[in-house]
């Protein structure tokens, strides 16, 4: 029996070294991703930065997959393509990025592991990711919570621009 295709989201985030060309580097790359197929993307957004103010405002996006791949092999896909675009991990959390790659859903399932947690624990309170997945997605549910878009009330207050 064929293994059927998992539709996940993933959410792409930048302030780095042009954002707008590195996320459309990192759609690229997603297009070509192995065993994958990229549904669609969302708009870019502009927001300030979350965490330490003295970086540039990011450019963000969320994109749709179909995968055969399974999670963790995801998530090192997504590193890898964050490391090819010169993504430097340093101490500070939340810092200044080339690329972000996060892995927001996977289908309904819930992971939870050391390097991996399923729905991303940062969906809900970030307008950045909920506003552009709405857009792709507008009756997209979270696994234990219901309709994503009962959350846009919660985060109007959130500066963010559709590009
Ligand atoms: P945040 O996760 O708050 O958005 P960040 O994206 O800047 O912050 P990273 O430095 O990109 O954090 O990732 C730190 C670690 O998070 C990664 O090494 C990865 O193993 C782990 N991680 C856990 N869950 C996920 C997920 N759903 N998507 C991507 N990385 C995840
Ligand atoms: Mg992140
Ligand atoms: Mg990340």
């Amino acid at each position: 029996m064929m293994p059927t295709a998992n539709t996940v989201y993933i959410g792409l985030g930048s302030n780095l070294n042009q954002p707008q060309a590195q996320l459309n580097q990192a759609i690229e790359a997603l297009k070509n991703l192995t065993q994958s197929h990229l549904i669609k993307h969302s708009s870019f957004y502009l927001s300030p930065p979350m965490g330490p103010t003295d970086q540039n405002d990011y450019i963000n996006a969320v994109v749709e997959l179909k995968t055969y791949l399974q999670p963790l092999a995801l998530l090192d896909q997504l590193q890898a393509i964050e490391k090819a675009q010169g993504r430097v991990r340093n101490k500070q959390r939340w810092g200044a990025r080339t690329l972000d790659l996060d892995l927001l859903l996977y289908g309904q399932q819930v992971i939870q592991q050391a390097r991996l947690e399923v729905p991303h624990y940062g969906i809900k309170q970030r307008a950045f990711v909920v506003l552009p997945l709405l857009e792709i997605a507008p009756s997209i549910e979270l696994p234990n919570f219901g309709p994503l878009n009962r959350l846009t009330q919660k985060l109007a207050n959130q500066e963010i621009t559709k590009l």
